[in-house]
């Protein structure tokens, strides 16, 4: 046999083993939580390995039943970086079928994260996370979706989970899990998240079989910063003593019920822009202001 993948149990998987192991991993987490029924689903793609993989598998599933996927993409405006994945997104939304949205932040802003990062003196990622969930919200609610499937996997809920600990932000997880929705608002599409209990690498192996031509390109802001060291930190801690992501997940979904019943703020509409926002000015608005002055 063809070992492809070994779990922690040391079972040895072949390439169709694996991709099938792999797939009823994922179809396990979309029926535990409910994700589809017959909502409307969009897709987040960025053109990565872990977007096109969700897409691949709700594809599978939804077009079983007659269903259609859309995707959202939306361009940040990173030069160098963008360029290349929107293709590799357009040749295989193409292939499977699903309609692509592409949404760029300079048509709707006038600037992407390469002009704001030569005015403001903000971490990138925050600059782009901000543009990136309020045009996701925004144009998967035009297009009347019920909810947004992202493609995160159990490294990066971990890492998240991990960076809010340090940071002394617990408060801010009460936002993750498989399905997040922690406050209630029609204006606020829910995300679901079907990769939550497969690993980076686990992913990584299936769109190498699967042959998705994706590039597995970093973004050039990623580099170095807060959360890079907490990825190599726990890649390490995995290496050593197996099993340590799985960990923080799991207790985290016992605490999380707890997480998300402290008293918490409401969800209001944006003063300016009449989009949901926990504060009076959502963070989109703060930043187009900063950016504008
Ligand atoms: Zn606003």
């Amino acid at each position: 046999m063809n070992t492809v993948y070994i779990d922690q149990s040391k079972k040895k998987y072949s390439k169709s083993q694996f991709i099938k192991y792999f797939e009823a991993k994922v179809m396990r987490t979309i029926r535990k939580y409910d994700m589809l029924g017959k909502d409307k689903i969009i897709v987040a793609i960025s053109g990565g390995k872990d977007s096109l993989t969700t897409a691949h598998i709700l594809n599978k599933i939804l077009s079983k039943q007659g269903r259609i996927l859309e995707a959202i993409l939306i361009d940040e405006g990173i030069e160098g970086y963008r360029k290349p994945t929107i293709e590799d997104a357009k040749r295989f939304c193409k292939k499977e079928s699903i309609k692509l949205h592409i949404i760029s932040t300079k048509k709707e802003f006038k600037f992407g994260v390469d002009e704001a990062l030569k005015k403001l003196r903000i971490n990138p990622c925050t600059i782009c996370g901000t543009m990136r969930r309020y045009l996701l919200n925004k144009y998967a609610r035009k297009l009347k979706a019920d909810k947004i499937a992202t493609g995160h996997n159990l490294d990066d809920e971990a890492q998240t989970i991990m960076m809010n600990q340090y940071k002394g932000n617990i408060q801010l997880s009460a936002k993750l899990g498989p399905v997040t929705g922690a406050i209630e608002n029609k204006k606020f599409i829910k995300r679901i998240k079907p990769l939550y209990f497969v690993t980076e690498k686990e992913v990584t192996i299936y769109t190498t079989l699967k042959n998705f031509g994706v590039s597995y390109n970093e973004c050039p802001n990623s580099k170095d910063n807060f959360r890079s060291l907490v990825r190599d930190q726990l890649n390490e801690l995995e290496n050593r003593y197996p099993g340590v992501k799985s960990g923080i997940i799991n207790s985290f979904l016992e605490q999380l019920p707890s997480l998300r019943n402290a008293p918490k703020n409401k969800i209001v509409e944006c003063k300016s822009c009449r989009e949901p926002s926990s504060r009076q000015v959502c963070s989109m608005c703060e930043l187009l202001e900063k950016y504008r002055k």
